[in-house]
């Protein structure tokens, strides 16, 4: 299911340059968010997955997992955030919520646990991170 269209700057290879790059955000579920990237850091794992050090990328890449933004728009059952929260995200978008990590929140170690990019999320879609005009992410 394709959401909202946005830009942003990824990788097509791996000789570290980054180009625009237009794609669509997955639809926003229940218990979503869709935010505009306000900012985003830069780190030194960006530039492994850039460069395809890690030999795990798929491009195109869009990095970027230091991310903060403001709220647009909010899932149905969102009770966490409304339209202008300011709302952060780091380097995991997704876990399966029921196993014993993730209800004791420490969703890290979930064995279904979902980067911000450089993934597959629930939905089958992939994930693309905060070097970008927007995300969404579930309100977690
Ligand atoms: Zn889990």
């Amino acid at each position: 299911m394709e959401g909202r269209k946005v830009t942003g700057w990824a990788a097509r290879d791996s000789s570290g340059v980054l180009s625009p790059y237009s794609y669509h955000l997955r639809k926003i579920g229940s218990e979503d968010v869709l935010f505009k990237v306000l900012y985003c850091g830069v780190d030194h794992t960006d530039l492994h997955q850039i460069r395809n050090e890690i030999h795990s990328t798929t491009y195109p890449l869009v990095p970027g997992h230091e991310v903060v933004g403001k709220v647009v728009e909010v899932g149905s059952e969102v009770k966490k955030f409304g339209v202008g929260d300011i709302v952060g995200v780091g380097c995991i978008v997704g876990s399966c919520g029921e196993c014993i990590c993730c209800k004791t929140n420490k969703e890290q170690y979930c064995t279904k646990m979902v980067f911000t990019y450089n993934a597959i999320y629930g939905d089958g879609s992939f994930t693309q991170g905060g070097f970008s005009s927007a995300m969404v992410v579930h309100q977690k």
